[in-house]
């Protein structure tokens, strides 16, 4: 199979052309070509000459994947699930409101991370996306030209996949790629604290750290990465970035029922907080099977919210979008697996999705692996899809 083109950097690409025996500046006419242009063949780049274009397509290839299957919600999120180049399934939403329309994107086949509320971490992890299937999920949409917000929020843990999120984040930003303003794109988090910084120094995106609870103890329960990369860790960072002028971070906050939703729970997120220029978005549980977690009903967000606010944070709680389609990652995708899976058992020599890895590499993270247990993944998921 030929590489694919779409997705690479102006750097990337200035490497390519120059492989491939091309001036310099053919680099900048591809990318106007991909990002500006839309083009889907070699033939149409016009501009450049034929015997160049002839070359280029010996090697490399332009290929946009559209959804294979795309669900339309009662409340008109759309939920497209994609085929991953190298096996399993990854999900993309479509959230439109009424002054803005924000896209959810995946980075991952599955996670590493099992947290313990969350039905991609269930799946285990399966494999990293490329920058070109990340932005496939953005470019390739009936809905493009209306999106006004992306939000890495969908499968996966993107400083995970550090390198891919940064590509594709520059080409979505660059004046030579898709020229959206970073400020209209947040990176959510479970917060690896090398990558983290990493991606702080390197990028103007907003980050939004998955924070879920203030207890040391309790968040180790809910978030493995607790034993690896403590949250005093991550704030400790973020304190640190933003000392050195970075831009406000959100934290994401699942509510569970008499769990993390006491007045006890508020005052201390607002003591660890102190100092830290932020917004909670306080989010609604989607119970999944297998866990004991249930999820704050209504009236208990409301009071945790005005707790919150009593002590001099941003809250907001965030409405859930696309249920009725389980605009929810990890659910499609998952239903999909299970589906993909039971047709392999009739069809020998299938090879489509891979079994999940059993933990994060030790090599990657430099930290020893303690908790990263991927789990077996859950035939009837449900989980989440939140829009502020
Ligand atoms: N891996 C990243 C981004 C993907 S998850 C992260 O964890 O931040 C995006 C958000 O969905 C996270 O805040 C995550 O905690 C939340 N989430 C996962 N499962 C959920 C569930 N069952 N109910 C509500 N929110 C959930
Ligand atoms: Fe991975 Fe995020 Fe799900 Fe945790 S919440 S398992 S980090 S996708």
């Amino acid at each position: 199979m030929k590489e694919n083109l779409f997705g690479k950097t102006l750097d990337q690409l200035g490497g390519i052309v120059e492989a491939e025996g091309l001036p310099a500046y053919a680099a900048r006419q591809i990318a106007d070509w991909l990002y500006g242009k839309a083009a889907t063949g070699f033939s149409a780049m016009s501009n450049l000459p034929r015997s160049a274009r002839e070359r280029l397509a010996r090697t490399w290839g332009i290929a946009l994947n559209p959804p294979v299957k795309s669900t339309e919600s009662a409340d008109g999120t759309v939920k497209h699930l994609f085929a991953a180049d190298r096996g399993g399934f990854v999900e993309a939403a479509w959230i439109p409101e009424p002054k803005r329309s924000t896209l959810c994107l995946s980075v991952q086949v599955g996670c590493k991370m099992g947290c313990l509320f969350c039905m991609t971490g269930k799946q285990g992890f399966q494999g990293h996306l490329t920058s070109g299937e990340i932005l496939n999920q953005f470019a390739s949409l009936p809905q493009r030209d209306k999106v006004t917000n992306i939000v890495y929020m969908g499968m996966g843990e993107p400083l995970d996949n550090l390198a891919n999120v940064l590509d594709s984040l520059e080409v979505l930003c660059a004046d030579w790629g898709f020229g959206l303003s970073p400020t209209r794109i947040t990176v959510s988090t479970i917060g690896l604290v090398p990558p983290m910084r990493e991606f702080l120094a390197r990028s103007r995106c907003h980050i939004a750290v998955s924070l879920h609870s203030p207890f040391e103890e309790e968040r180790r329960r809910l978030m493995p990465v607790e034993n690896v990369y403590p949250l005093e860790e991550v704030l400790a960072e973020l304190r640190g970035s933003m000392a050195r002028g970075q831009r406000r971070v959100s934290f994401e906050y699942i509510l569970f029922d008499k769990l993390n939703d006491t007045p006890r729970h508020a005052r201390e997120l607002a003591r660890i907080l102190n100092g830290i220029r932020c917004r909670v978005n306080l989010i609604p549980f989607h119970p999944i099977p297998g866990t004991p977690l249930t999820p704050s009903p209504r009236p208990a967000m409301e009071q945790f919210e005005a707790h919150l606010r009593e002590h001099g944070l941003l809250a907001t709680i965030r409405r859930s979008r696309g249920l009725d389609i389980a605009a929810a990652c990890g659910m499609l995708s998952t239903r999909e697996l299970v589906r993909a899976r039971a047709e392999a058992e009739v069809r020998p020599g299938w090879s489509g999705c891979r079994a999940p890895d059993a933990r994060l590499d030790a090599a990657e993270s430099g930290r020893p692996r303690t908790g990263f247990r991927a789990r077996a993944p859950f035939p009837f998921p449900f989980s989440p899809m939140q829009v502020s």
